[in-house]
């Protein structure tokens, strides 16, 4: 079992495949970076493989893949069947934003996936493909109904913005409530790699908005999650991620390990170890130590607030968010 120094269990880990995206969000990754990661430092898909079985026997149960977009990476569907084959009740979840899902969803299932995340941010075609900076909005929606029928479970994120999408926060919950998928509003989150103009919802403006038609209740902060869950009349549950809420960290439980090998205790720290040598060089002990070195220097919550969100430099794409 993995242990932090304040007593949390860690048990999960976000892997990005790729830095790379097809989309351009504005919040995210407005403009193609200066330069990618060079392919000859990307650790393969063998080489991750290695190291998540090290973590895995360490106490890691949940996995989500992400990037950058993961679905830009040829044969992930292996990846995942190689980790499936290791451990098949391993939590196996991915995040995407769809454009490429309808044509791999049910090959990502027989591989093992069990969830994905689809980022979901307008369902205006205007707005949507604003955001993304490309037209992909019809692209999305078929990706997610693909993996609606094909029995992936489906959760949905969009991150509001003012003058933006927060006229949409209603239609994105009833498009989710329809098909029975969960839907988390992510406050905005600074990082000097978004447009400088994007101003986020922080949650009570969010909840302003729901409660202009809804009655909810609070239910909490759910396990291990980052999300707190509200509750309508009718029993369906929304989330919200708050960054910037004082509860936000108490029960972390996950560490991030980008496309190069870099092994992150938290999202906001540019503090990394690097596990590719050891695991190139085959040195299963030396990675397992590097493992604990990351659990260990986990700090005990981010310090987003006083900074303005500028502690990392470390970009959403290469932390896989
Ligand atoms: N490309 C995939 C996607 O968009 O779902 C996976 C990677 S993306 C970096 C992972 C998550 O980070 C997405 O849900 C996205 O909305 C979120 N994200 C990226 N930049 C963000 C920001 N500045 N504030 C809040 N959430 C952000
Ligand atoms: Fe790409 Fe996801 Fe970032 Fe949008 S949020 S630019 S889809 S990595």
């Amino acid at each position: 079992m993995l242990i932090d120094s304040f007593d949390r269990e860690v048990n999960y880990i976000r892997v990005s495949v790729t830095e790379r995206c097809n989309f351009r969000c504005s919040y995210c990754m407005p403009e193609k970076p200066f330069s990618w990661v060079p392919k000859e430092n990307l650790l393969s898909f063998e080489e991750l493989f290695k190291f998540l079985k090290v973590a895995i026997d360490e106490g890691i149960n949940k996995i989500r893949i992400t990037g950058g977009e993961p679905l830009l990476r040829e044969d992930l569907d292996k990846f995942i069947k190689m980790i499936y084959d290791y451990k098949n009740d391993i939590d196996l979840a991915m995040t995407t934003n769809a454009f490429l899902l309808k044509g791999t969803a049910q090959k990502l299932k027989d591989a093992g996936l069990k969830r994905i995340n689809v980022s979901i941010d307008s369902l205006k075609e205007e707005v949507a493909n604003s955001i993304a900076q490309k037209k992909v909005l019809k692209q999305v929606l078929a990706g997610v109904d693909e993996a609606l029928k094909v029995g992936l479970k489906v959760k949905v994120n969009m991150v509001p913005m003012k003058g933006v999408n927060s006229d949409e926060l209603i239609d994105v919950l009833e498009y989710c409530k329809e098909r029975k998928m969960s839907v988390r509003f992510i406050e905005y989150m600074e990082n000097s790699h978004a447009k400088d103009d994007i101003k986020g919802l922080k949650s009570p403006e969010l909840l302003e908005i729901i409660a202009s038609k809804y009655n909810f209740k609070d239910v909490g902060l759910e396990a291990s999650s980052p999300s707190r869950y509200f509750e309508l009349d009718d029993g369906y549950k929304f989330g919200i991620i708050e960054p910037y809420g004082k509860d936000f960290c108490k029960s972390c439980n996950r560490i991030r390990l980008t496309a190069e090998g870099q092994l992150i205790p938290c999202l906001y720290f540019d503090e990394a170890m690097s596990i590719s040598d050891a695991i190139k060089r085959g040195n299963i002990d030396e990675a397992a130590q590097v493992l604990k070195e990351v659990v260990k220097n986990k700090p005990e919550e981010n310090r987003w607030d006083e900074n303005d969100g500028e502690s990392s430099s470390r970009a959403f794409y290469e932390t896989g968010g």
